[in-house]
């Protein structure tokens, strides 16, 4: 009897409980990933001293070139937040 009772419920966390358990940590993992392909869609955005050609970042940090700016030096990311990287507009 009690043998039976243990096969049963040992089934049944193998068909049931452990399937929605896989399930309810899939979905975590989709939304955390879902948050962290936003976070990271989102630019920094650098704005260059026209007068000391110091770039100022949108994360609140500041960088400056020894040669050139953004587009001749390659960069594609932050180095401090880790989004990625978009010139502010001259006005
Ligand atoms: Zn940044």
């Amino acid at each position: 009897m009690s043998d039976y009772a243990d096969r049963w419920n040992a089934a049944l966390d193998r068909q049931v409980v452990q399937p929605q358990r896989e399930l309810r940590e899939a979905k975590k993992e989709i939304e955390r990933l879902r948050t962290e392909v936003e976070v990271r869609s989102t630019p920094c955005v650098w704005t260059e001293d026209d007068d000391t050609g110091i770039y100022y970042t949108t994360c609140g940090r500041a960088w400056l070139f020894e040669c050139d700016g953004l587009a001749e030096n390659e960069v594609k990311f932050c180095p401090f937040c880790g989004h990625p990287v978009m010139e502010a507009d001259d006005e």
